[in-house]
């Protein structure tokens, strides 16, 4: 893991503005997190890219903002109550709480980690002539790791989708996983944990008044279908798409933005003909990883296919992200049949179906989900983007610049303006003036506190792309300096330029279009 860059980037989060504890006067809250100024911006314009990629660029997809309550039956449709369980185990030494599937999980990535060594180090022994799949294949002690790994992997499939709580308990004490805190092998036994956060509503005919907080965003897309497609006379394939907070009980929720109790979703339901699934999943896939790749580095992104589906799933496959902590779901893509449409159709006992013109007859129709979180996005892009990197200083010194080198589209302050000294008037005067004019274009942020130097670190550290500087040769042909983030470099360009240099680099438009490049 790379403890280093994680500690880094929580408090980096926390010094910039990015994100604070919840609660934090009370000692904090945990799994909850607030967004300050700067993440506010950040987390806004990834909402903007994902709605820009999915409505904007789809004339079949339209969007939706359902209501946070929703009915209690809703939930007992979408086999929440029932089925939305993780298996949860005490360590009677330590007193501390774990998932067991993720206990047994992190034993697998150790073994996979000796995997990844004994390569590590036989490319370095055999250098060019080094054949890396040949190894893979051929060497015992790669091979029997890889074995271990894989059965084990299955043997904790199997066991959760057969809600058997004593065989992952067996597969803790054959492992003979340990308390990675304490270090004590003293469990107790496997048992379910619903995730679902319960609250009380008054005056809901014939229930005991008790609502549950929504745990993903998508049912008040299933139970609109029949809205939306006679409001928007959409024809199938189409899709609702939707942002908004969901909540989960996590019985561990201890790695920062990656796992919360409250957190923002992005989803988009896509209806279609059944039979044509397989082709509309696949679709899909390939259109969601040129999303994250017009924004991270391909080696950063893979897709892992479910072993353990869920409980509607046809088919599963995770976009996982390159986190600090290792290789972690991203985004989930589900083909998930008519399971939901179909049980609030029963359930409800209304007709929930669609005429199909083209071939003349009614049906239930399938669904290929896409789901990405909102807050692991923010936590992969940062990840991506904070850089400490060694720069000459104005005497030519080397010294080290943070940097947080965000695509330009995302950034929270898109130009900062920068009066060259603070207790000049006429300087003061006409950056005011300046930032007055960029303000209806972008977010801008004007700034006249501390060396001209310092102001600059500061932008950087928050990945604003662009700085203006305002000095005497402005009074006297209205030129500015406009500063490159990345490349440090500056170039004098006239004021009237400025909205529209800044504009055409930071627009969303840039991204919108790398998608399509991929
Ligand atoms: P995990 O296996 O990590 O618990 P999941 O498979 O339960 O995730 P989904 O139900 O598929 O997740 O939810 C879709 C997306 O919502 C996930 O890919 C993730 O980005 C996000 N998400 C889910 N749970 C959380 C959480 N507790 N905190 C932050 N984001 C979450």
């Amino acid at each position: 893991m790379q403890e280093d860059l994680f500690k880094r980037l929580v408090s980096h989060c926390k010094e910039y503005g990015f994100i604070y504890p919840s609660s934090e006067v009370y000692d904090g809250l945990g799994g909850v997190y607030d967004y300050g100024p700067m993440g506010a911006e950040l987390k806004n314009n990834i909402k903007e890219y994902w709605w820009k990629a999915m409505v904007q660029m789809h004339e079949n997809i339209v969007g939706l903002d359902s209501a946070i309550f929703m009915h209690p039956k809703i939930w007992k449709a979408s086999g929440h109550v029932d089925a939305f369980n993780d298996p949860l185990v005490d360590n009677k030494d330590s007193k501390k709480r774990y998932r067991a599937d993720q206990l047994i999980e992190g034993e697998v990535d150790k073994i996979e980690g000796k995997l990844e060594k004994e390569v590590e180090k036989a490319r370095k022994k055999f250098g060019e002539s080094f054949d890396e799949a040949l190894y893979r294949q051929t060497n015992t002690r790669v091979v029997e790791y890889a074995e271990k790994a894989r059965t084990i992997e299955m043997r904790l499939a199997e066991a959760m989708k057969a809600n058997d709580m004593a065989g992952l308990k067996n597969l803790i004490d054959e492992l003979e996983i340990a308390d990675p805190d304490s270090g004590s092998r003293n469990w107790t036994e496997v048992r379910q944990f619903n995730l679902m956060f319960s609250t009380q509503m008054s005056n809901i005919a014939g229930e005991d008044g008790k609502l549950y907080l929504r745990p993903e965003t998508a049912q008040g897309i299933f139970v609109n279908f029949s809205n939306v497609q006679k409001t928007t006379r959409q024809k199938i394939p189409f899709g609702i798409a939707q942002i908004g907070k969901a909540f989960r009980n996590e019985i561990v929720a201890r790695q920062f933005i990656f796992r919360m109790r409250e957190f923002e979703q992005m989803e988009m339901q896509y209806f279609i003909r059944p039979g044509s699934e397989d082709q509309w999943y696949e679709y899909w896939k390939a259109k969601r990883i040129a999303w994250h790749k017009a924004v991270s580095p391909a080696a950063k992104l893979r897709f892992k296919d479910h072993d353990n589906l869920a409980h509607y799933a046809k088919a599963a496959v995770d976009i996982q992200f390159e986190f600090p902590f290792g290789f972690k779901e991203l985004e989930g893509i589900h083909s998930r049949s008519d399971f939901d449409l179909r049980s609030h159709q029963e359930l409800s006992g209304k007709k929930i179906q669609y005429f199909d013109p083209e071939i003349n007859e009614s049906y239930v129709p399938y669904v290929v989900e896409t789901s990405v979180g909102c807050d692991r996005m923010f936590l992969a892009i940062l990840t991506n983007s904070l850089i400490e990197e060694q720069v000459p200083d104005a005497q030519g010194e080397d010294s080290t610049r943070t940097v947080l080198s965000l695509p330009h589209a995302l950034a929270p302050i898109k130009c900062a303006i920068l009066p060259l000294l603070k207790n000049k008037d006429e300087l003061t005067d006409k950056a005011r003036e300046v930032y007055e004019r960029l303000r209806f274009h972008f977010q801008c942020q004007y700034d006249e506190k501390d060396a001209i130097g310092r102001r600059y670190r500061r932008q950087d550290a928050i990945g604003t792309p662009y700085c203006v500087t305002i000095d005497f040769e402005t009074l006297e042909d209205n030129t500015v300096t406009l500063r490159d983030r990345d490349s440090m470099l500056q170039q004098r360009v006239h004021i009237d330029q400025l909205a529209a240099i800044v504009t055409e680099k930071t627009d969303m438009r840039k991204l919108l279009e790398r998608i399509y490049q991929e």
